[in-house]
């Protein structure tokens, strides 16, 4: 039997929730069996799905043709402030890394 990985509902509430409600959905607290990072500050990855899940930052491209990159452009157009500067922050250090990779 396989296991599926655990945890994924809580971050579907979440992601659906008005900010005031997620505590209602707090992350698991064991191994979500198979981790999805985001960043978390200038050196740390952490999982969306559990509190284990935590490691040294690494450069992931952002996929701009992704569900996930519509939903936040869309966002921002609507004129969320939060997300207009992550869409600035992303695609900064995209150039950014972008420059790194030719150098
Ligand atoms: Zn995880």
């Amino acid at each position: 039997m396989s296991k599926r990985p655990r945890y994924r509902w809580r971050t579907w509430f979440r992601g659906r929730l008005p900010r005031a409600l997620v505590g209602l959905f707090p992350k698991g607290l064991k191994d979500c069996g198979q981790h999805e990072w985001f960043r978390f500050d200038d050196e740390t990855d952490r999982c969306y799905h559990c509190e284990v899940g935590e490691r040294p930052h690494q450069h992931m491209p952002v996929d701009w043709d992704s569900d996930l990159w519509r939903d936040l452009v869309r966002l921002a157009d609507e004129g969320d402030a939060d997300y207009q500067q992550l869409i600035r922050k992303l695609k900064r250090e995209e150039r950014e890394g972008e420059l790194t990779r030719a150098a």
